[in-house]
């Protein structure tokens, strides 16, 4: 890698923990030592105490105001990753079902939820995408009306497919994995029983996840779930059951005003996306073969931009090329191979364009 000065930065394409607004890291270096207002840093500041009361209160307005999150929604801010909730929706939802929770495995991160399921009830998978190293995403998914819930996650970060809209499950509750997608664009909530994310891609930095979960299922849980497990204890202590990650919550509250007033919303957060993850498709559409793109194309993620190189050879070449020019965390995940772009919010169109003419010209001197 090439040495970095100290005041120069990379473009960080790396899947998560990944890009943040360097708007928001100046802010956080401005305020690290004192905390206007508080007289200390938030690292020092306890969680019971009015400033972070503040902090908490204001990141649960932004994003139910950012995601027009319907009043008969909880917001809870949780730790454990995403990783967790494979496990704590089902010990919630699940345990005492006699009818199975019905899993969409469109990619790794779905199949590895779905491996949790049946430790706590009955589970099944209604669609699996394996047969094609997953690759594309059902049309019509039939669930069943008796299911305890249905799940999927949005946008499966290792093969690079994404379902772009509101899926509509006829009743059933709808659980979505929208770790590596979250807030890239407006969702209608009210489609959803239970939205959760890490905050690491799209939210902030590594430590908090984030569960959207409808009034009526929180108290789904049995009473003899371990005390943190129970999404019910964590919406009667609002966030404060244990101490909470009160750094990562500052962290994303700080995302969530630039989503509110640099970017100006999700609408443009999406407009802008889509003309970043644009440019990198067309790049490889028109590369005559020379990059192969993993997703089929009508499942293209905006997030995670996945594609081969024809021959693998040259990948080598390519990734140290790339990070000689300041481009850092291009290496696929070896289940899919080649290269994958994370594009998330905060990664500028700059980042994306210089990554595009390094495309162009790195095949014009390899092919
Ligand atoms: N789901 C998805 C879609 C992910 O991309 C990841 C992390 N890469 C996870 C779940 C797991 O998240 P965590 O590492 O926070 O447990």
């Amino acid at each position: 890698m090439a040495s970095i000065a100290a005041n120069e930065r990379v473009f960080n394409f790396s899947p998560g923990p990944a890009a943040l607004p360097l708007t928001v890291l100046q802010q956080i270096q401005r305020d690290m030592v004192s905390l206007p207002g508080y007289g200390m840093s938030i690292l020092e500041m306890s969680h019971r105490a009015k400033g972070f009361l503040d902090i908490l209160a204001t990141a649960k307005a932004d994003l139910r105001e950012l995601l027009s999150i319907p009043e008969n929604y909880e917001i809870i801010f949780l730790q454990g990753g995403s990783r967790l909730q494979f496990s704590m929706i089902p010990m919630n939802l699940l345990r005492g079902a006699t009818a199975p929770a019905e899993y969409v495995v469109s990619g790794s991160w779905s199949k590895m939820a779905f491996a949790e399921a049946p430790k706590e009830g009955p589970a099944k998978i209604v669609w699996d995408g394996k047969t094609t190293n997953y690759d594309r995403l059902p049309g019509d998914i039939p669930f069943s009306a008796e299911a305890p819930y249905a799940y999927l996650c949005t946008n499966e970060t290792i093969q690079g497919v994404q379902f772009d809209e509101d899926i509509d499950t006829g009743g059933v509750p709808l659980v979505a994995d929208m770790s590596s997608d979250f807030l890239h664009r407006p969702v209608d909530v009210s489609k959803y029983g239970l939205i959760y994310a890490c905050a690491q891609k799209n939210a902030g930095p590594a430590g908090v996840t984030v569960v959207i979960i409808r009034k009526d299922l929180v108290e789904k849980g049995s009473a003899d779930l371990p005390g943190y497990l129970s999404f019910a204890n964590h919406v009667k202590e609002d966030s404060l059951f244990n101490t909470p990650p009160t750094f990562a919550i500052y962290v994303m509250g700080l995302v969530l005003k630039w989503l509110k007033n640099e970017i100006g919303g999700l609408p443009a957060m999406l407009a802008r996306n889509q003309q970043k993850a644009k440019l990198l498709y067309d790049v490889v559409d028109a590369s005559e073969g020379f990059y192969q793109g993993h997703a089929q194309p009508n499942v293209r993620s905006l997030m995670n931009v996945t594609f081969r190189l024809a021959n693998p050879d040259l990948d080598k070449k390519f990734i140290s090329e790339s990070e000689a020019r300041g481009l850092d965390g291009l290496k696929g995940h070896r289940s899919v191979g080649g290269m994958r772009a994370s594009i998330y919010n905060a990664m500028p169109v700059a980042g994306v364009e210089a990554l595009a003419e390094f495309m162009r010209e790195f095949r014009s001197q390899n092919s």
